[in-house]
């Protein structure tokens, strides 16, 4: 039994690796609330599972969030949202990498402990919030949740943490694993970043001089605010009436940095700065890359909408073959979950990406995308592509070949379920149907960055993960007794 309805073969439609979630905070605008609503539709592409809005007086706070993306959500509440005044405010899209897809595991997390509320949202995953959790639960701590940041929570309420100087930055060397965090009290917004900077956040400033943060700067953009600059690593920004203050919980420069690199090659938004580079520039040079490594003769250079265009450009600028866009992307037909069939899901397909035929027909095409997970979604686009009438196919990706599930917060399937797993490329070009088949190499994906090639985490390639990992893990195994309960009602029905 599926534990949560996107878990159903149904989901196969949609994009095989899901987005992570997104976080937005804004400081002393009279217009929090709303100017927050529009930064959590900016980061939409981060999670569409639930969105939530904490917003506070300066006295309490008050939190409203929902299933299902940010319009859904707020259509119910925009009485609530028009209304509210309050110049402090956190907002979180979620797509859930940590337990289930339901409202009790929606952010921002808001709870009250004995120095007041706080309202905390969190991007990433915490390898190590199993075993707090089960010490915390061996002394009595009861779990709303099963997502693993309630964790934290617990860890801020403990008396012992509460009496050091910086109890915040004291909890958060408890913690293991990638978060890029915002936590709302009552007088401010605390925002910070593991000591690795896994997940991206950043800071932007109103022309009002409002102190903004968030986990990519096309939210920033999108309120009208400036970018400044990113959260370092190990680094907490506080936003308070006096200000913004930064301090850090590890020496700077004692860990090295492990951003995640497939923020750029998949996750974050083109028009976004993230890791001290634009990201659609970053996928430009995976395509002058990716031609470089596995030129063809071909007529045309198509790519799969939307994350694998900005690498087709670059491949078309590179190999001088023209670009022109061979599938067009719906954006309204949603998640329909009715596909009960293999013939029905591969219409879905070609309903959500429909062909241009008079791009394809009788031409050899070079189709680039930023990655491929299971490849049967692939798959159906390449055979899309030959009944159009492409002559020639030749699949060429721009990242190496994923061989390893993440922990740090974005949630691809099992390494059984991963199409490169144990397959070779020929392997990989029988399966997907096409002619030729071309990676981008791992040298060529990091000699294509601006930061030193040691200072991100490439674990879903390599297999080598910057912070060890339990690999038995995965995002239910804080759902016991849910799984207690899936299984008596397998045995019963034995
Ligand atoms: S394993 Fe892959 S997706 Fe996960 S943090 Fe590392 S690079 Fe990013």
């Amino acid at each position: 039994m599926p534990k949560s309805v996107l878990d159903s073969d149904a989901y196969e439609v949609f994009p095989e690796k899901r987005e992570e979630c997104g976080l937005f905070g804004i400081f002393g605008d009279p217009e929090a609330v709303q100017k927050t609503y529009f930064g959590l539709h900016a980061l939409q592409h981060r999670g569409q599972e639930s969105a939530g809005i904490a917003s506070c007086d300066g006295e309490s706070i008050q939190c409203y969030k929902g299933m299902g993306t940010v319009s859904r959500v707020f259509r119910t509440g925009s009485e609530a949202l028009t209304r509210l005044k309050n110049p402090i405010a956190v907002g979180h899209v979620r797509y859930s990498t940590c337990g289930s897809s339901k409202v009790e595991n929606s952010q921002p997390l808001l709870a009250e402990y004995s120095r007041g509320q706080v309202a905390v949202a969190h991007n990433g995953n915490l390898i190590n919030a199993g075993l707090l959790r089960d010490e915390y639960e061996a002394y009595g701590s009861i779990f709303k949740s099963t997502n693993d940041t309630e964790i934290i929570v617990h860890l801020l309420a403990k008396p012992s943490h509460q009496s050091k100087p910086d109890s915040l930055g004291h909890v958060l060397n408890h913690l293991q694993g990638a978060y890029s965090l915002l936590f709302m009290f009552a007088d401010r917004i605390e925002a910070a970043c593991d000591p690795y900077g896994i997940r991206p956040l950043c800071i932007g400033r109103t022309d009002k001089g409002c102190w903004v943060v968030a986990s990519e700067s096309c939210a920033i953009d999108a309120i009208g605010a400036e970018f400044v600059r990113e959260v370092e690593p190990g680094e907490i920004v506080r936003l308070d009436k006096n200000g913004l203050h930064s301090r850090f919980f590890v020496k700077p420069g004692s860990i090295k940095p492990a951003h995640c690199i497939f923020e750029h090659v998949y996750f974050s938004k083109q028009n976004s700065r993230i890791f001290g580079e634009n990201v659609h520039e970053f996928r430009k040079k995976l395509g002058h890359q990716l031609a470089r490594e596995h030129a063809v003769e071909a007529d045309v250079v198509i790519p799969i909408p939307d994350s694998g265009t900005s690498s087709a450009i670059g491949y078309s600028e590179q190999s001088k073959i023209p670009f022109d866009m061979g599938m067009v992307r719906s954006h309204y037909i949603g998640r329909t979950f009715i596909s009960p069939s293999q013939k029905l899901r591969e219409l879905e397909v070609t309903l959500k990406l429909a062909i241009i035929k008079e791009v394809v027909k009788d031409k050899r095409v070079v189709v680039v995308d930023d990655s491929i997970v299971r490849g049967t979604t692939t798959r159906s686009k390449i055979r899309a592509l030959r009944e159009a009438g492409a002559k020639e196919i030749h699949m060429r990706v721009s990242c190496p070949p994923i061989r390893c599930p993440c922990h740090y917060g974005v949630d691809f399937p099992t390494r059984e379920e991963l199409l490169a797993n144990g397959r070779t490329l020929d392997d990989i070009r029988e399966f997907l149907e096409v002619d030729t088949v071309g990676y981008l190499s791992l040298d060529g994906l990091l000699s294509s960055a601006s930061l030193p090639k040691d200072h991100y985490c490439t674990a879903c390639w390599s297999g080598r993960y910057p912070i060890p990992v339990d690999i038995t893990l995965n995002k239910f195994s804080m759902e016991r007794y849910q799984l207690y309960m899936f299984e008596e009602f397998a045995t019963a029905n034995e």
